[in-house]
């Protein structure tokens, strides 16, 4: 069938010869496709019009002979505009858009990712949520919901109930007796925050309390989880932590 519709959230554009747009968009049933809106940038059609960062809407997509799909219409159902207009929330945004990315790559259908990826579109415009509390969430959900699940119940390595440090490398929680690659040092409180969010149901996973410190705390052990688990670096992590501290 040449013609596909789907809800879906645009994760990325960039820019396409000669005022045209690709926008990647993670769609129900589909995963993350790319897709052209021809004349994006001169044209006044609602396709270009709608055909930026996060909007969120039923999609009509054509599959021709070529690579990319084309876009023929968009239906917004939500543009989390108040992201757009706050830079560190768009900063983020772009972030948590790459690492999803990273994690699912093109053409995987995974709505369960998708669903994860809206609650924190939402959370970032219309909940007071903290945003460093919203980063480590998703970073941490992403994980598990991605394959990447780290072992938090027991130590990863002999399995003792006891955990003290957290080891990116060996995805998970090390008791004192065993020897680790890349570990930082866990206590109580962050241990009970990590098991609340990969445990949690989706929906609630910014349904926890902790104070400034522990979410910085939290934060970096999420992020360098991401990053070591992905092998790679994500510049617009260091973009948003620049936003963050200007
Ligand atoms: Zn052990």
């Amino acid at each position: 069938m040449p013609s596909v519709s789907a809800k879906g959230i645009i994760i990325k554009q960039t820019a396409y010869g000669d005022g045209h747009r690709i926008l990647s968009i993670f769609a129900e049933g589909l995963g993350i496709v790319k897709a052209v809106v021809y004349g994006a940038v001169r044209s006044k059609s609602a396709a270009a019009a709608s055909s930026q960062f996060l909007c969120y809407g039923n999609f009509e997509l054509y599959r021709g002979t070529g690579r990319l799909m084309s876009v023929n219409r968009i239906d917004i159902i939500d543009g989390f505009y108040p992201v757009c207009e706050d830079i560190c929330k768009l900063s983020l945004a772009s972030y948590l858009a790459d690492i999803t990315y990273e994690t699912l790559g093109e053409n995987n259908a995974d709505d369960r990712i998708m669903r994860l990826f809206l609650n924190a579109a939402y959370a970032l415009a219309y909940r007071g949520e903290s945003i460093k509390k919203i980063k480590a969430a998703y970073e941490l959900k992403l994980m598990s919901a991605g394959g990447y699940a780290p072992v938090l119940g027991c130590c990863a390595e002999c399995g003792r109930a006891d955990a003290v440090k957290f080891d990116f490398e060996k995805g998970g929680v090390l008791c004192g007796e065993c020897r680790e690659r890349n570990a930082v040092k866990i206590n109580d409180a962050l241990l009970w925050a990590m098991r609340y969010i990969a445990g949690c149901d989706d929906k609630k996973m910014l349904a926890f309390s902790a104070n400034d410190e522990l979410l910085d705390y939290l934060g970096a052990i999420t992020e360098t989880y991401v990053s070591v688990q992905l092998d790679k670096r994500f510049a617009s992590l260091d973009y948003y932590k620049t936003i963050l501290l200007s």
